[in-house]
């Protein structure tokens, strides 16, 4: 079956074959009862192990799984909005490929989007099987996130969510290099709505978030989404001098009616060392913020697939050099 459907689910992988199979089976299961037509969106993002071998068997006997290869890994971020550009649906749900996120929500989400919301964002209740630190950072973050930016992002949400074509459209028409897709939604606007529900544990394998891509993904919401942290610079600046100006008054008055002598030897250096750290700290901020307008200057594509699954022809999605992967033995039979 091919051409628009009612539903797409996408789904981003990474090294995920342990789950892949009983994802699929949750999915098929939990879609069934809807009776609408869907595709399922599988973008392997670079996986090192099975996952692409497998989502292709899974593709030999159901034409509604499709899947994106990636040329390598491009991030899970990236690989949702390359599912997102490629899928056709009226609707379109994000969901991870570890059953975190329950499928049987779906057909709630459907529900509210019939009574007229664009956008319906899982929101967690509770985190199981997730460690005392990943609660707590997270938890930290989208505190300190809500407190920085002048759009509203919800707390506590991840990237499960329905969105109508009309959202997902806005969003494929975003094209920076540093996405916060959570943030991009809330920006965009639209009907939104929380659907609350408890995030289960990871079904198997471990997580692909470690703290470096962690760290990595809260810079980008915050650089993307905010430009607080360059006028702390401004803000220190003028408090500095402040504090400095009432010092000289001091030392005036020190000078001209007390002979007290001057020492402060080691206070020159605290403050020097104080300082010399305000300043390297502004500037790495700053660095931070040149790096992404340098990345955004470039230009390149969010992503490169390499190879196809099961889709007709791509749709509104950005065109792609033919990329040649080399010694995949199947890949070359199939040239020859
Ligand atoms: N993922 C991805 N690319 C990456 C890292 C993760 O596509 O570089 C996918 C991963 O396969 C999963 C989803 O993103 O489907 C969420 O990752 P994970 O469950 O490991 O994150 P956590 O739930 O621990 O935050
Ligand atoms: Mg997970």
């Amino acid at each position: 079956m091919n051409g628009p459907v009612f539903l797409s689910v996408v789904i981003p992988m990474y090294n995920e074959e342990e789950v892949i199979e009983t994802t699929f089976r949750r999915l098929t299961e939990a879609l069934a009862p809807i009776g609408e037509t869907y595709e399922l969106v599988f973008v392997n993002d670079g996986s090192r192990d099975n996952t692409a071998k497998l989502v292709r068997r899974i593709g030999e006997g159901d034409k509604r799984v499709k899947m994106l290869d990636f040329s390598r890994n491009f991030g899970h971020q990236i690989a949702v909005t390359a599912g997102m550009d490629y899928a056709s649906g009226r609707v379109v749900v994000l969901i991870d490929a570890d059953l975190q996120d329950p499928p049987e929500l779906i057909p709630e989400m459907i529900a509210k989007w019939r009574e007229g919301y664009d956008v319906i964002y899982g929101q967690r209740v509770v985190r199981k099987g997730e460690s005392l630190f990943k609660k707590l950072t997270a938890a930290v973050f989208y505190r300190l996130l809500r407190s920085m930016t002048s759009v509203s992002i919800p707390v506590d949400t991840g990237d499960f969510r329905l969105m109508d074509r009309k959202v997902c459209d806005a969003l494929s028409s975003m094209r920076e290099q540093s996405r916060f897709i959570r943030g991009m939604v809330s920006w965009a606007g639209f009907r939104q709505t929380a659907l609350e529900y408890v995030r289960e544990e990871r079904f198997a394998g471990e997580t692909k978030y470690p703290l470096r891509k962690m760290v990595r993904l809260s810079l980008d919401a915050i650089t993307s989404f905010s430009t607080k942290p360059l006028k702390i610079a401004g803000i220190l600046g003028f408090v500095m001098s402040a504090v400095g100006f009432i010092y000289l008054l001091v030392v005036i008055y020190q000078r001209l009616f007390t002979d007290t002598t001057l020492q402060g030897w080691t206070s020159m250096i605290v403050i020097s060392l104080l300082f010399h750290g305000i300043t390297l700290s502004l500037l790495g901020i700053l660095g931070e913020y040149i790096g992404r307008t340098y990345e955004e200057a470039k230009r390149r594509p969010l992503y490169l697939v390499a190879d196809k699954l099961n889709f007709e022809q791509p749709s509104h999605a950005e065109p792609f050099p033919p990329s040649s992967p080399s010694g995949d033995p199947e890949l070359a039979a199939s040239r020859r």
